[in-house]
């Protein structure tokens, strides 16, 4: 039986805004007392217009642009109908039938290419807390992170193991802290992630696709792909035991526990029906302009692969260029480029020492880096290299320091030092030379 597993990721991206997706109250809610950061927009008391974040779109549009999609000229919001203490309205204001971008794709290191379905533009909801208050279970919500800016990626299920799961979420991460609209901190919940799943099966009577299972909230790279390696061995279990196949009904969600490293059933999945979208009344359509879209399209900032071959050209390995990116190294980025042609230094060496904790990219580095360079600090193979050639050019003085002449040792480690720059260190110049000498 031949099993191809597919595999979708809907990931969310809390933006940094300074405001709220539709009203003036700071989106920075991380750790702020409950409560505190609401008003009747974000409410949703009666009465109150939603006024969109500009900032805010235009951070969504430019993460559509990294992603390769058409920006579609004409969007619009709509209402997310349901019930959930987490949600003060009653509804989200998301993105239903015409998102701001679609019909992307995200290109893996293996050149295989990832659509990407659709980013829209939508709003947090607040967060429930679970306690117990004098012995009673109780549930306590906070507002403030309700209405803060979010983005919802959605892929194609193009992905088929784990390991593109998380490479693909990688990418994703670093395409969101280049382009600098959300620090994506997973431990924070500023980049939520869920897989959807499912698997082909081939065998003697044919195709076979198991029903699809969507794996909510899952908060690291790690705990997804153990989550959708998981699903796929369940699903292939499930499929030999009943024989169960995909319909347009039989979507499921589960959670993820890390802890027990399984799946577990929270729900049938809602359909689009039961949300009953319709369009936000208070919101006008959106209609942008080419020009503006070209002016955010030039504005955007060198995208990770393409930074890792810009480095490559410069002569720096791919690896340690990676390292760079995915470490946000930017002082240490900046530094290499701008020694590109410098006859004195080698880029892929300069890169390696930085990457490998042995050069800081701080303003001296270049001399750092020459003096770390020019002999070796500690590099006994070089050292030797420079003694022995010493003694080929003074073979008169060696046959004198062989006949008894031992004071000369002094006069070989002098012209090492002189040649090192004075950046050898002296005691293993002496041993060495006494070595050699004998
Ligand atoms: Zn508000």
């Amino acid at each position: 039986m031949k099993i191809t597993p597919l595999i979708g990721l809907e990931v969310h991206v809390e933006l940094e805004t300074k405001s709220k997706m539709f009203c003036g109250c700071p989106a920075d809610h991380f750790g702020k007392k409950p409560n505190t950061q609401t008003c009747p927009v974000c409410l949703g008391l009666p009465g109150a217009l939603p006024v969109p974040n500009q900032k805010a779109i235009e951070s969504c549009l430019q993460i559509g642009l990294a992603l390769n999609c058409r920006v579609n000229s004409i969007s619009k919001f709509d209402r997310k109908q349901y019930f959930y203490p987490d949600l003060a309205k009653g509804y989200q204001i998301s993105q239903y039938d015409e998102p701001f971008c679609s019909e992307g794709f995200l290109v893996l290191d293996s050149g295989k290419r990832i659509g990407i379905e659709r980013v829209h533009q939508e709003e947090d909801t607040g967060k429930l807390k679970h306690e117990i208050i004098n012995g009673e279970k109780v549930t306590l919500v906070d507002y403030n992170r309700g209405g803060v800016p979010l983005v919802e990626i959605v892929s194609r299920p193009d992905m088929s193991s784990s390991s593109e799961a998380k490479e693909y979420l990688h990418k994703i991460h670093e395409i969101i802290r280049a382009l600098g609209v959300s620090g994506a901190d997973m431990e924070k919940g500023q980049m939520r992630l869920e897989p959807t799943v499912n698997v082909c099966l081939e065998n003697e009577t044919g195709l076979h696709y198991t029903p699809l299972v969507e794996i909510k909230n899952i908060n690291s790279f790690n705990f997804a792909a153990q989550a959708i390696d998981f699903e796929v061995s369940r699903q292939v279990e499930e499929f030999e035991k009943s024989g169960l196949t995909k319909t347009p009904t039989n979507k499921t969600t589960r959670g993820y526990d890390s802890v027990k490293k399984v799946t577990f059933l929270q729900r049938t999945k809602e359909e689009a029906k039961d949300y009953r979208y319709f369009p936000e009344p208070d919101i006008p359509p959106f209609v942008l302009e080419n020009e503006y879209l070209e002016s955010l399209r030039s504005s955007l900032p060198l995208l990770p692969d393409q930074e890792i071959a810009s480095l490559v050209s410069l002569g720096i390995e791919k690896k340690d260029a990676k390292v760079l990116i995915s470490t946000q190294n930017r002082v240490a980025i900046e530094r290499l480029k701008s020694f590109a042609g410098d006859t004195e230094i080698n880029l892929q060496k300069m890169a390696s020492l930085i990457v490998n904790g042995k050069l800081s990219a701080l303003a001296n580095v270049k001399a750092d880096y020459l003096n770390l360079t020019k002999v070796g600090l500690t590099d006994r193979g070089e050292l030797e290299k420079i003694i022995r050639e010493i003694m080929v050019a003074n073979p008169a003085l060696v046959s004198a320091y062989q006949a008894g002449k031992t004071s000369l040792a002094g006069f070989f480690v002098g012209q090492t030092l002189k040649a090192t720059h004075g950046s050898a260190d002296a005691q293993t110049v002496n041993k060495l030379v006494t070595e050699l000498l004998k």
